[in-house]
């Protein structure tokens, strides 16, 4: 059989992120484990199974990112011929001589967003998501014809700095210069090893042309709250134009991805620059989506105090993407990041508005007050160790985080991250060595929230799963044994001290 030449420019991610996740992306969660606690063939089986591939070797479900990419090389005039989705599983189908570009999308590529923690935490190894993402990057058809490997993407930051056998490093939107990057490099031209893409206006984000992993459908990009640690800070406001968001849900439908999330760092606000949000529209958006037949609707983000400002918008929301009726719940990742107002003032100035910034706790807990009249489960994130905090700071969190325990969610800790190009980029973050008792106390009690809840979440989010009784059952017992493995850790931190 004749050698497959390869297609010119192949889109790709390595198996962590090119995953169905059994239809509940919070699964996804697990790419951050060490393959010494969670082994791969567990890892691949029960959290994050690989997406569908096609028979020329192409993905039917691609991360939204890629998907933008890929629309946007074929919006500029690039054939189908030329650009390829490929399946991580399948890249002899599309590596070959003529393979010219590798362009690799990524959100978390060295692990070093959500698993730095628990690498400190648990030591036992590097994360998947590293692992998968250095295998893919060294991949033997890679080395073999030796096409540019350029990565993009959230976490495409991560690779700088790391001698990975990366060729460039594409910071910001896709669709703005990549196609002429593609250009340069097939051209022979000279092209910097970090690329700085500028921001397409928003009706200019390409239409997807195939389903997305999650079912997500960007509405909007970027947040004018300005959080000094966070990169969509760094994003002017824009939000699509309802038809073309529409069309990307038709074609998740009509590829079966039948859950859809809606996408922007503030639902909420679709239609409005500012922090008034537009009613009629964001009304309108989730009525025109519903019409078009999904199985449920999700939102990907929301801002606290937006919530908080509009509690009414909430409810309606929730009428009319048929919470209680159509779909059991709507999950939405919320940022609480802290609970002293100090903090807040310090590096989130904006975070409370239109509301107090000294009511922050207050503003909280009416949030999730609202989310459980309404059957909305909040997956809420919290930055620990930002520079200059106290432990009367990490305190004050832990005492949020007591008052919000019988609420059903879950509670992510994340060290402090440095984010290149954000205010706080040229800091160091925050690591274990650093850590308070407070710290280790407010771990452990998010541990403990989490596996309180994790067997509500696990029934609740049964509604968006594709996976059969067996995976299921594997998941419960799994829920078991983590309950087990952990419960030594989370007493530890629970009374100020490390892990291990
Ligand atoms: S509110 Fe959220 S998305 Fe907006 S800047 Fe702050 S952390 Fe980032």
């Amino acid at each position: 059989m004749a050698k497959n030449p390869g297609k010119k420019i192949v889109l790709t991610s390595d198996s962590t992120m090119m995953s169905s996740y059994h239809g509940g992306v919070m699964l996804g969660f697990a790419a951050i484990m060490p393959r010494a606690v969670l082994p791969q063939r567990i890892l691949r089986s029960f959290f994050c199974p690989p997406v569908p591939a096609a028979g020329d070797g192409s993905a039917k479900i691609a991360p939204c990112g890629m998907r933008k990419v890929e629309a946007a090389l074929l919006d500029a005039g690039f054939s189908r011929d030329e650009v390829m989705v490929a399946h991580p599983d399948h890249l002899e189908k599309a590596i070959g001589p003529e393979t010219r570009i590798v362009g690799i999308t990524h959100d978390d590529p060295m692990g070093k967003i959500a698993a730095r923690e628990l690498e400190d935490i648990i030591g036992r190894g590097p994360p998947h998501n590293r692992s998968s993402f250095l295998a893919l990057v060294n991949h033997p058809l890679i080395r073999e014809h030796r096409p540019r490997v350029v990565v993009g993407g959230n976490g495409s930051w991560e690779v700088m700095g790391e001698n990975v056998g990366v060729d460039h490093i594409y910071l910001g939107e896709g669709e703005s210069d990549f196609p002429e990057v593609c250009r340069k490099i097939l051209r022979g031209e000279d092209v910097p090893p970090v690329i700085r893409g500028g921001a397409v206006p928003a009706e200019s984000i390409p239409v997807n042309r195939g389903a997305t992993v999650g079912g997500i459908v960007e509405i909007g990009r970027g947040c004018w709250r300005g959080c000094a640690f966070c990169s969509p800070a760094m994003r002017t406001v824009r939000h699509r134009p309802l038809q073309n968001i529409l069309e990307d849900v038709r074609q998740n439908l009509e590829n079966g991805q039948m859950d859809l999330i809606l996408h922007s760092e503030d639902v909420l606000t679709y239609g409005s620059k500012g922090m008034e949000t537009s009613e009629e529209k964001v009304l309108k958006l989730v009525k025109s989506v519903k019409e078009l037949g999904p199985h449920t609707v999700d939102f990907s983000h929301m801002s606290l105090a937006t919530v908080h400002h509009n509690q009414n918008l909430v409810r309606k929301v929730s009428e009319v993407a048929g919470i209680g009726s159509d779909q059991k719940y709507m999950s939405a990742w919320i940022g609480i990041e802290t609970g002293s107002c100090r903090i807040l003032e310090m590096h989130m100035p904006r975070k409370a508005l239109p509301g107090d910034i000294g009511e922050w706790p207050e503003i909280v807990r009416d949030c999730y007050r609202l989310f459980d009249e309404e059957s909305w489960l909040p997956v809420a994130s919290l930055v620990l160790g930002l520079p200059g905090e106290k432990a009367e700071d990490v305190i004050k969190t832990i005492e949020l985080v007591e008052s919000l325990k019988d609420y059903t969610g879950l509670m992510l800790p994340l060290f402090f991250t440095t984010i290149s190009g954000t205010k706080l980029g040229g800091i160091k973050g925050f690591g274990k060595d650093d850590a308070l008792p407070e710290h280790w106390q407010l771990v452990g009690l998010c541990l403990e929230y989490n596996l309180k809840h994790l067997k509500t979440l696990h029934r609740l989010y049964s509604e968006r799963m594709t996976a059969g009784p067996f995976v299921h059952a594997a998941l419960s017992g799994i829920n078991l044994v983590a309950d087990f493995a952990l419960g030594k850790y989370m007493k530890r931190m629970k009374r100020g001290e490390p892990p291990n």
